[in-house]
């Protein structure tokens, strides 16, 4: 008997052996070499700064922070402030002015359009923002896929591919477009609840059609954003269930409690899109409601926004996103969004930051994989020359990026010589 349990117990351990080689071997050869990044300070995305951390990543993902200070780097960052790849939810990447630098909705052939929203997706990327949300345009589907083979560069992209309005139909043929979207691949439905600022922003489709998109697409789990200026289209997408109010130009304290009430994501946009417009004015003018009244709304927008953006930061418990509405000749500038929010509204440069990042990743349901700096997400990370807690125009310097582990611009500083 004795003898029997020793050989046993021999075997046991033999085998133990044999056991723990094998999975040493395999985790070896599965590894490929880490990558280090190291700086003196690290903005998590949640809200958190780390001092002296060095984000280890293995293949796309990071899997540990170490805070030791010890071991090589692979970037040394020194005092360039790292943080999470930020995150538009509201970025037109095709939207692209044609060759003689106007605007048109069919900027080109084919070919040219699909290279027009290619090199948006490369601007923006290079701005910092490693995942964007286009409400929408057909070809997204094909860019969407192109940089997630991993070879275009670009943000991760999430799109509606198509739009509804008080015109794509009665609420049964609103459901039917609703299922028929979920089937083509789109990652949320972009619904328009009241007409354009340009037109004065009143509610335009019917509280029966907002019910049936959003209540469709909450059967189907899908996420919605809706184009709202007044506080009535507003009021009515929170109600059919909704999830996120782009723009509200015009949202009054009723209706930023009540999103604030139902957990809905505003997504106000201060800070780019009029911007954007005034400046390129002439490229614009001319062509369908860019005439000289609209122009003139959206001069007095900036005020309205002024005045919004105040109290939506007033607001206690609203989630407040960050996405832009960035069209032809805003991309590359979305930053801009944060500085403004800032500036304009006194959000705190780390809400801001989070609203960029972690918030803006739980709104398109990613919070488990992008938007924060911590193991086991997906390594998503940028580097800005100056801090943004204390000069938030610091988000619109950025001089590294990585996404999923590649890194995609790494460039000197300003008044730097070389980096390291
Ligand atoms: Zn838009």
């Amino acid at each position: 008997m004795r003898l029997n349990a020793l050989r046993f117990r021999a075997v046991l351990t033999a085998f133990a052996t044999l056991l723990t080689a094998v999975t040493t071997w395999t985790a070896l050869s599965a590894q490929e070499p880490a990558t280090r990044i190291r700086a003196t300070t690290v903005i998590d995305g949640g809200g958190k700064v780390l001092r002296n951390a060095t984000i280890v990543v293995q293949g796309s993902k990071i899997t540990s922070i170490d805070m030791s200070g010890n071991g090589s780097a692979s970037y040394n960052l020194g005092q360039l402030v790292v943080m999470p790849g930020m995150i538009d939810v509201h970025s037109h990447v095709a939207w692209h002015f044609d060759q003689d630098g106007r605007y048109a909705a069919r900027p080109g052939s084919p070919a040219s359009e699909i290279l027009y929203s290619a090199e948006n997706a490369f601007v923006t990327l290079r701005a910092g923002f490693t995942t964007i949300q286009s409400p929408g345009s057909a070809s997204d589907v094909d860019l969407r896929d192109a940089i997630a083979r991993g070879i275009l560069p670009g943000p991760r992209i999430l799109t509606s591919i198509r739009q509804n309005n008080e015109r794509s139909g009665t609420p049964a043929e609103l459901r039917e477009k609703v299922r028929q979207l979920k089937q083509d691949g789109a990652d949320v439905v972009k619904i328009f609840a009241s007409a354009s600022i340009r037109d004065g922003g009143k509610q335009t489709m019917t509280d029966e059609q907002l019910q049936a998109v959003c209540g469709e697409a909450n059967s189907l789990g899908m996420r919605t954003m809706v184009h709202a200026h007044s506080p009535e289209s507003i009021k009515a997408s929170v109600n059919a269930g909704c999830q996120q109010i782009e723009h509200g130009v015009f949202a009054n304290d009723e209706v930023l409690k009540l999103m604030a009430d139902k957990g809905v994501y505003f997504d106000p946009n201060v800070g780019v899109v009029l911007q954007n417009y005034l400046k390129n004015k002439a490229k614009f003018l001319g062509i369908g409601n860019y005439n000289e009244e609209g122009f003139a709304y959206m001069e007095k927008g900036l005020d309205l926004n002024k005045t919004m953006i105040k109290k939506a930061m007033a607001t206690p418990n609203l989630k407040l996103v960050l996405g832009t509405d960035a069209v032809a000749g805003a991309h590359g500038h979305n930053a801009d969004e944060i500085v403004e929010r800032v500036r304009q509204g006194g959000q705190k440069p780390m809400d801001a930051i989070v609203s960029a990042t972690s918030l803006a990743a739980k709104s398109l349901r990613l919070d488990k994989t992008v938007g924060t700096l911590a193991p086991g997400y997906e390594a998503d990370l940028i580097a800005v020359d100056g801090d943004p807690l204390t000069d938030i125009s610091a988000v619109t310097r950025v001089v590294f990026v990585m996404k999923g582990g590649k890194v995609y611009k790494h460039v000197a500083p300003r008044g730097a010589t070389s980096h390291n």
